[in-house]
């Protein structure tokens, strides 16, 4: 494998019981974040990264930033708890083209609070829907969620949420993560990394301006089910600059 299969199957690993090579990593304590490259040797970038992920977005750049195109199909197809976030797994065939690049969606997933912030703002939920070329180059497209009505996707995927790690769930046919998009497609670039080890980097990030509802409950729900807060802090922004 080269470096972008590596990086994808990383990104694809996300989804599934951690590899019996790979050690334990968390959110707390010994196995917390800021022990992640000590772990293991792969996790190496967790600590040496220069282009990390999440950050505190900021200091923004006006760009021109073209379109996205999102041509999502009802592919959500099922609902995995990991022991590190509820992820669902989505059918073939949906594509971000961005910068005549295209991009199949693989799969999104959540954390409670948010990783990214935005001018300091942090929120309650992120949504990261993960895709990958045929290089394996990844496109993350975060959406931020605020306090306020209940979130209609959610509530459909919430009620087949797995109580426990390890636990995977079938969804009804007919749910489509467009559903969880903002109206407003406006959004923020930079280049990163994943949040979680392996944290390579390469990724586009590719963060909605614009929030979408969860209710207090939907979160808790989200938070009691995974038990820990599944953020990890934000990293230093360096040489990088945030487009908007
Ligand atoms: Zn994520």
């Amino acid at each position: 494998m080269n470096r972008r299969h590596l990086l994808l199957a990383a990104a694809l690993a996300i989804g599934s019981a951690a590899p019996a090579a790979a050690q334990h990593w968390g959110y707390s304590g010994e196995a917390g974040p800021q022990h992640w490259a000590k772990i293991d040797a792969k996790y190496a970038m967790c600590g040496l990264g220069r282009n990390q992920s999440p950050i505190d977005l900021d200091g923004f750049v006006e760009a021109d930033l073209q379109a996205l195109k999102l041509g999502y199909k009802a592919g959500a197809a099922e609902i995995v708890n990991n022991g590190h976030t509820i992820q669902v797994n989505y059918a073939q065939g949906s594509m971000l083209t961005v910068n005549g690049r295209s991009f199949e969606l693989k799969q999104f997933h959540f954390h409670a609070p948010s990783e990214n912030r935005v001018g300091g703002k942090r929120f309650p939920l992120e949504g990261h829907l993960v895709h990958a070329d045929s290089q394996g180059t990844l496109a993350v497209v975060a959406v931020m969620f605020q306090e306020g009505a209940a979130n209609p996707l959610l509530a459909k995927l919430w009620q087949k949420m797995p109580a426990k790690a390890g636990g995977k769930a079938a969804l009804p046919d007919g749910l489509s993560v467009a559903q969880l998009l903002p109206a407003d497609r406006d959004y923020y670039r930079f280049n990163g990394s994943l949040t979680t080890p392996p944290c390579s980097e390469g990724v586009w990030w590719l963060v909605m301006k614009q929030p979408v509802s969860v209710s207090k409950a939907q979160v808790e729900k989200f938070s009691k089910t995974l038990g820990f807060a599944n953020n990890r802090p934000t990293q230093p922004i360096n040489a990088r600059t945030v487009l908007k």
